[in-house]
């Protein structure tokens, strides 16, 4: 029997690789003769720490993680980690940089001033948050603990082009929307973290790639959920983990191997970004990217139309049309389309088409 699929372009929870869902749904009830499904194990057993070494080991292999860092799966969702970040690392000086490029930099900001003093490096919000800063932009503070910036904005859509340059302070990045779409050199940064939902499964886990130098002992008063210490010597089991998310995270990882790694992701991320983009700015100024074009990303595409109803019409009709989640998120408006590694490019077709026919039909 033929599946039906929604082209799904929500920001997260996302669309997955049908692939990675048929090979969860068959080993539902029975996981590799074991007589119990993935989410009935004890976390202790020996068929789980298998699952749980393996997709670590395939982890650092497609993302290339050097053997100096520690990987931590947390719940929480990345935003814990903006609670959990200045309470392991603000413990020297006391002091932190954030670049402020969107929401979510700005909620980690809002966090980090509970725990320490916090120095803005930049802020785009007088901006609209429509552009990404040049190195040279950034007031950084040579004593500050750690540098905290967003590699891709997924409300705004926009993508830093370059790994900002911290000299000796560690670099610490939140890549909840971009990560495993291009090559990273890990070893610019400290540490790097992203929630799971968008290009690495189901939601309720976030990832934490530390270096190893940076295991300190936290603030006093971290809870012990929330020490990094403590969950890489536990490898993540001081309680218990998320057993599913990390399950299923092995078979996105299979996935992504045999479509051909990062190195193709990144390649079809910007075959299906070139062509929105190219929808976008011809069109004659009917579909607008607000943002800079060097600061564009290329998971998360934003555009307006010339007015609040062309709009809504736009987002109903596109559901009508076999599409879903593409109105924009509800702070900025407007209308979004995420297009993470398991969105095929034939979804992107469709939606090009779709905007061709609806300006016809919707002339200004
Ligand atoms: N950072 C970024 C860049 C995000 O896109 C999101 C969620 N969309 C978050 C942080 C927050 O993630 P979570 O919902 O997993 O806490």
């Amino acid at each position: 029997m033929e599946i039906k699929r929604v082209f799904n372009f929500s920001a997260g929870p996302s669309t997955m690789p049908v692939e990675v869902l048929e090979a969860a749904a068959k080993e539902m009830t029975d996981f590799e003769g074991s007589g119990m499904g993935v989410m009935e194990m004890s976390h202790r057993s020996k068929v789980y720490l298998g699952i749980y070494s393996a997709t670590e080991a395939k982890f650092r292999e497609v993302f290339n993680i050097p053997d100096n860092y520690k990987v931590i799966f947390m719940q929480g969702g990345a935003t814990l980690q903006f609670s959990a970040i200045p309470l392991n690392l603000m413990t020297k000086n006391g002091k932190a940089d954030y670049v402020l490029t969107g929401s979510f930099s700005t909620n980690a900001q809002k966090e980090a001033v509970k725990y320490g003093q916090i120095n803005v490096a930049f802020s785009g919000k007088d901006e609209g948050f429509t552009r990404i800063p040049a190195q040279d932009e950034l007031k950084l503070d040579p004593e500050a603990d750690y540098v905290h910036y967003c590699d891709n904005n997924t409300i705004f859509g926009t993508k830093f082009n370059y790994i900002p340059e911290t000299g000796n302070v560690p670099l610490i990045c939140d890549m909840s929307s971009c990560i495993l779409s291009e090559e990273v050199d890990i070893s610019k940064f400290g540490m790097i973290y992203a929630g799971a939902q968008k290009n690495m499964g189901p939601a309720g886990m976030a990832v934490i790639i530390i270096r190893e130098d940076l295991l300190q002992d936290p603030q006093e008063k971290t809870p012990v959920l929330l020490n990094y210490k403590v969950l890489a010597e536990k490898e993540s089991m001081y309680n218990t983990p998320n057993t599913w998310g990390i399950y299923v995270l092995g078979h996105m990882m299979d996935w992504v191997k045999k479509e051909g790694g990062i190195a193709a992701m990144n390649k079809k991320a910007k075959e299906r970004a070139g062509l929105l983009y190219d929808a976008i700015d011809n069109s004659n100024g009917y579909y607008v990217n607000p943002n800079d074009k060097d600061s564009r990303s290329i998971m998360n595409v934003v555009f307006r139309l010339p007015n609040e109803e062309l709009e809504a019409k736009f987002a109903k009709e596109s559901v009508e049309a076999g599409m879903t989640n593409l109105k924009g998120h509800r702070s900025v408006g407007g209308i979004r389309a995420s297009m993470y590694n398991a969105l095929p490019l034939e979804a992107v077709e469709h939606l090009v088409d779709f905007m061709k026919k609806f300006q016809e039909n919707n002339p200004q």
